[in-house]
């Protein structure tokens, strides 16, 4: 008899607000991979290892400019509990100014390593010596200014653990190898809105033919309309 080891991506995030991550870490498909042991989730604070004792993790930025950064120690302080002898480890530092992610990042990340660990900056960000000394690659999940990382991270969280094998249930992956068509639609076959008097909005006839062939091709156009889709 042989045995399987299953492999679980472990996410480690690094933040001053666990609460956000544990919020959407707990629920549905990324819950769902924790219990199939497929990823875990661990939240590491750098306000618990600050030296001074009001816990405070940020300070005026040298050179002079706008607001506050949040210091290197607690940080690298708080990334040296992790233990990562012998794992295969992607830092990565979220930045509005760093590399694009996608969805192709995602599956790289997935397929390569073992470990993600994220560095969720706050205020105007982190003393630039975290991303030297840790190695970590800057990475932005769009072209937009938000108030931390903490979103990003979960962004990503979410992306990357979609391609783990055997996350998502075979109807699921289907859809995304298949032509996963943006524009969905169920029951009822006729809306009427507003209800009574309204106008009444059909289904695309072609979903109810049971033409599988014809129904596929439509999907394909439908997808083809929709711009900035990372098809696979
Ligand atoms: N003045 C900073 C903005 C800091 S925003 C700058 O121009 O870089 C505060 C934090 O939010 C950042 O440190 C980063 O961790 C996160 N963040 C904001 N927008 C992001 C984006 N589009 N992608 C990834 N992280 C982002």
């Amino acid at each position: 008899m042989s045995t399987i080891y299953v492999l679980t991506m472990k996410f480690h995030f690094l933040t001053i607000f666990p609460d956000m991550i544990s919020a959407y870490t707990e629920e549905a498909m990324l819950s769902r991979a924790k219990d199939k042991k497929l990823a875990s989730f661990a939240i590491q604070n750098p306000r618990d290892y600050v030296s001074n004792r009001w816990g405070k993790v940020d300070e005026r930025p040298y050179g002079g400019g706008p607001g506050m950064v949040m210091t290197a120690e607690p940080i690298l302080k708080a990334h040296k509990k992790l233990k990562m002898k012998g794992k295969k480890v992607k830092v990565i530092q979220l930045s509005p100014s760093g590399k694009m992610f996608t969805n192709d990042v995602a599956k790289k990340i997935a397929k390569g390593y073992s470990d993600v660990v994220f560095i969720c900056g706050r205020y105007e960000g982190v003393d630039d010596r975290v991303r030297k000394i840790l190695k970590a690659d800057e990475y932005s999940i769009g072209d937009y200014v938000l108030t931390g990382g903490e979103l990003p991270a979960l962004v990503m969280t979410d992306a990357i653990v979609r391609q783990i094998p055997g996350v998502l249930g075979d109807s699921e992956s289907l859809e995304e190898v298949r032509t996963a068509s943006p524009h969905v639609y169920t029951r009822p076959e006729v809306l009427m809105w507003p209800a009574k008097k309204g106008k009444k909005y059909k289904v695309p006839p072609v979903l109810l033919s049971g033409d599988h062939k014809k129904i596929e091709e439509w999907r394909k156009e439908e997808f083809g309309k929709k711009k900035n889709i990372d098809n696979i």
